[in-house]
């Protein structure tokens, strides 16, 4: 069974991966190198996602697989977008961000806002390839549910009536902009395999 090693941390995302990918031996890249950081310095989603999978694909000698995700709301000029995570402060606290953009938003009628998620597949020697998936909603006026993390309590999905901390893991893995970019990363090795 092939190795497919996730350059990330966060247990929700490996699981999510080996849920999507029985037939790999899916590894958080914490198994392997301690540690492991890439300091996030780009303006996209795209950028930041390649610099995480192409570092640790140089670091492993392997392929490695990446994402990089976050929230994009219209009438913020795409605001917090790559910044979403540490929007408020450094200190990666989801209810103060919550908090910010709320009061950015004020009783702003614009509520549009899409979550987005890029993957990354970066390989010794290989071109690195990149999957984008998004998921259109509107910002609530304040939070709703109790379900997901980060923005999920803002975010009204109009196709299910409900915010995204309404949904279940479940349902919201079946319609999540993580999902719609790994469906096609899923797509993309169906296609080398054969
Ligand atoms: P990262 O991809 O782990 O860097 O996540 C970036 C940030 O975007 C997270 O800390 C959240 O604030 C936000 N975010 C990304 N995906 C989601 C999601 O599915 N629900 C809610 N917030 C999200």
């Amino acid at each position: 069974m092939e190795d497919l090693v996730i350059a990330s941390s966060n247990k929700g995302k490996i699981n999510d991966f080996k849920v999507i990918f029985p037939q790999y031996r899916v590894i958080g890249i914490g198994e392997l190198i301690e540690d492991f950081d890439v300091e996030e310095t780009g303006t996209t989603f795209e950028e930041n996602s390649r610099l995480k999978s192409e570092a640790a694909a140089q670091a492993l000698n392997k392929r490695v697989i990446a994402d990089d995700s976050g929230l994009e709301i219209h009438a913020l000029n795409g605001a917090p977008g790559v910044y979403s995570a540490r929007y408020a402060s450094a200190s990666k606290d989801d209810d103060a961000n919550i908090e910010k953009v709320l009061s950015e938003l004020g009783d702003t009628k614009d509520r549009a806002a899409e979550f987005v998620c890029v993957v990354s597949m970066s390989a010794p020697g290989e071109e690195t390839v990149q999957f984008r998936g998004t998921v259109q909603g509107e910002i609530t006026l304040g939070k709703i549910g109790e379900h997901g993390f980060g923005y999920d309590p803002i975010f009204y999905v109009p196709d299910k009536g409900q915010t995204m901390a309404q949904l279940s893991a479940e349902e919201k893995n079946e319609i999540s902009h993580r999902r719609r970019a790994i469906d096609q990363l899923e797509a993309y090795l169906k296609g080398e395999a054969q």
